[in-house]
């Protein structure tokens, strides 16, 4: 018998999204969508809208701050903390929608992770916090829609919500089916205003998340192919002479969604542990963060690295650096062990063994090398 390429170790029970709608346009969806939801009882609809349409709102139309819905604009400055959620949800409880029959998130990572966060937390009490980790949620949360407005975290398909618990300085999310999306709007419209280094930067994520799956040793047969196809779109869309033209970007938007099906099956590498510490310990956002780790990734991911910088030149997209004066021995310190918080996807990239591999030593010259 040929040997599985899904083993024992491997997520082997998945759930994906269960309806969603794509294509220029789609956005028209979201109307119907929620009032059916309403017509079914509760107190309506609540957006989570990520803070640039508060000054651009013509590209939603008339919905997202129509009669009838509660706005939360998601401030997108810092990414959503474990306090920040708690926050939104107590004003959800005391607001005028305290029982909504349905919320959605509009946006980027943030402003999807934060729609997430609140659902589970709204049909599960307690605080963000205590499900931080696998498997924790009990419940399924208020019925949920993704309208991603920027391509790659895959935050729309994924399991799981990110979160950055400010006292144990965990950046983990809820991972969880019931943290899955119930209906995704996918609208290429929606992304043309991003700005450029952004919008590689957020792309960049989904080819990251798919080279690392692939690379690591849980693997799932279905992710394989998710991710396999995410690369090959990535490729094609960031080697292009404008990667943010129609076809670009809607080829962007479905590589992000296939990537976040694929992580649903699978784990990140190294890449993401010490993206995490970058943004724990010096406050770099997620997207930036990862580009910033793929300087020093030569050694671990030689593939990757050269098609990763291919692209990058070939956008003209110019990659932060890290300022090595920032880097004490203090600094290093914290780094390391933000990095070494990260168990799953380290095994999953460099074996059981993988705190022999990753040194203080060897991690300072990664984070030195940046
Ligand atoms: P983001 O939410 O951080 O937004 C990035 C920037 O793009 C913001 O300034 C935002 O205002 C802007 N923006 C978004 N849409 C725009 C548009 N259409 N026009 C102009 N500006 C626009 O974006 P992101 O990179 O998608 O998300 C990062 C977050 O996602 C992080 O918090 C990260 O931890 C999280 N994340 C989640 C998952 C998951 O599976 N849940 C996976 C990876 C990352
Ligand atoms: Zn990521």
């Amino acid at each position: 018998m040929a040997p599985s390429t899904t083993p024992p170790t491997s997520v082997r029970r998945v759930k994906n999204i269960a309806r969603y709608a794509i294509g220029c346009g789609a956005i028209a969806d979201l109307e119907p969508l929620t009032k059916a939801q309403a017509a079914g009882g509760g107190d309506g609809t609540v957006c989570f809208v990520d803070e640039y349409f508060r000054g651009n709102p013509g590209l939603l139309g008339a919905f997202a701050v129509g009669e009838g819905v509660q706005t939360i604009f998601v401030p997108t400055d810092v990414e959503p903390t474990t306090d920040y959620v708690d926050q939104v949800v107590e004003s959800i409880r005391s607001g005028p929608r305290p029982r909504p029959s349905c919320l959605v998130g509009i946006g980027g990572g943030i402003a999807m992770d934060t729609c997430k966060a609140a659902s589970n937390l709204l049909a599960n009490g307690g605080r963000a916090e205590d499900y931080q980790g696998w498997d924790l949620v009990k419940r399924p949360g208020v019925f949920k829609v993704a309208v991603p407005t920027i391509s790659g975290t895959g935050a729309e398909a994924s399991r799981t919500c990110v979160l950055t618990n400010p006292r144990t300085k965990l950046k983990l999310g809820m991972n969880s089916d019931h943290t899955v999306f119930d209906y995704v709007v996918m609208d290429p419209d929606l992304t043309r205003t991003v700005p450029r280094d952004q919008y590689f930067f957020t792309g960049m994520d989904a080819y990251i998340h798919c080279m690392e799956s692939l690379a690591g040793s849980h693997r799932n047969a279905i992710g394989d192919a998710y991710s396999r196809e995410t690369l090959r779109m990535c490729k094609d869309v960031f080697l292009a002479q404008d990667m943010m033209d129609d076809r670009c970007r809607e080829q962007l938007m479905v590589a992000s969604y296939l990537g976040g099906c694929a992580i649903a099956t699978s784990y990140v590498g190294l890449v993401h542990p010490l993206s995490a510490a970058l943004s724990v310990v010096l406050g770099l956002h997620h997207c930036v963060a990862n580009c910033i780790v793929m300087r020093a990734m030569q050694p671990f991911y030689p593939e990757a690295f050269r098609e990763f910088w291919d692209m990058a030149h070939r956008q003209a997209v110019a990659v932060p650096s890290i300022d090595g004066a920032t880097l004490d021995a203090t600094t290093l310190d914290a780094l390391h062990d933000a990095t070494l918080m990260h168990e799953r996807p380290l095994a999953n990239a460099l074996g059981a063994e993988f705190r022999k591999v990753l040194t203080k030593q060897a991690t300072g010259q990664i984070f030195r090398g940046m």
